[in-house]
């Protein structure tokens, strides 16, 4: 085994040491055909009122320019899926990824020991931590790793894990020795496309986000459409219907982080502990949380879009 296989062996068993359910490598490059792709989905202007989007393309599509002499994409996955459920089948429903505290917190805290350890094992070399919150196609990396292929409702689908999984990238100048991208892919299946209510999924692969309950119930700004009323079926803070429809998700194992157990009084309110919430309940319930980050006015905003 050579010295560059070796030590990515070393690092994909400290991520899992650190408990991270998966771990690929793969070649930092411009990412051509994504760039084009990506290029042409915000000319459509289907990412709405994410204008962050379009900020720093050149870093999104070349990883050399977010780490001076990028060589590798380390990509980590970690599993958050829960069959735990908000008991009042009436109450306004959440996402899973939503439930515990933040992902962006629980796996950047973990990359930087990984970052460490790689530290500790090759001399000078730079690095840097993303989890969601810098121009990084993480999706596209998981893919480039190894890790899986993009689904038809465009999440990341691993074929171990299914899609209920978050992703962290770690990009390095130094190389290490990369994996080979599956061929595997969602085939003749198309259950996420008709099951989205909205009809967000206009093509494999390609989310109209302004249709997207995920993206209306957390990005937008303003009212949400009246449109869309019946279709968000008591949505408040995201959607896993196209995730919970899919075949890679019906042998979802539970996740082992203790950080992303839910609160259990967030299971147990009722729907009128929900339509009365007040401020104060929220900054205690969701402190740390992803549902955070939209605030006591964007949940109010929800729950009274969908009690209308
Ligand atoms: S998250 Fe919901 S609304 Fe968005 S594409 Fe999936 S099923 Fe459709
Ligand atoms: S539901 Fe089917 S088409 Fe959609 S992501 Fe899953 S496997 Fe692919």
């Amino acid at each position: 085994m050579g010295s560059k296989q070796k030590l990515s062996e070393m690092i994909k068993s400290e991520a899992k040491k650190l408990g991270f359910d998966a771990c690929g490598i793969a070649k930092a490059e411009y990412l051509k055909e994504e760039a084009r792709h990506f290029k042409r989905w915000l000319n459509s202007k289907m990412h709405g009122d994410m204008k962050y989007m379009e900020n720093y393309f050149h870093k999104r599509v070349d990883p050399t320019n977010l780490v001076k002499g990028a060589k590798s994409v380390i990509v980590v996955l970690l599993n958050y899926y829960t069959d735990k459920e908000q008991k009042d089948k009436n109450a306004p429903k959440i996402s899973k990824y939503a439930y515990g505290k933040d992902y962006h917190l629980v796996i950047k805290g973990r990359l930087y020991q990984l970052l460490k350890f790689i530290n500790n094992n090759i001399n000078n070399i730079n690095g840097r931590v993303f989890v969601d919150s810098a121009p990084v196609l993480e999706r596209i990396w998981a893919v480039k790793a190894g890790l899986g292929w993009i689904g038809k409702n465009s999440n990341l689908i691993s074929p171990v894990h299914g899609s209920y999984v978050f992703i962290g990238v770690l990009i390095i100048d130094s190389e290490l020795h990369y994996d080979i991208q599956t061929n595997e892919s969602c085939e003749a299946c198309d259950k996420c496309i008709t099951a989205c209510p909205t009809g967000a999924i206009i093509s494999s692969k390609v989310i109209d986000a302004r249709k997207c309950i995920s993206y209306l119930t957390i990005e937008h700004r303003g009212l949400i459409p009246e449109k869309y009323h019946e279709k968000f079926n008591s949505r408040i803070f995201g959607c896993d219907i196209c995730q919970d429809i899919c075949p890679w998700n019906t042998k979802s194992k539970k996740h082992k982080i203790t950080e992303f157990e839910p609160d259990p009084e967030l299971l147990k309110m009722g729907k009128n502990d929900w339509y009365n919430l007040k401020e104060e309940h929220f900054n205690r319930i969701f402190k740390g949380s992803a549902i955070e980050r939209i605030g006591y006015s964007g949940l109010k905003r929800n729950i009274d879009f969908i009690r209308k």
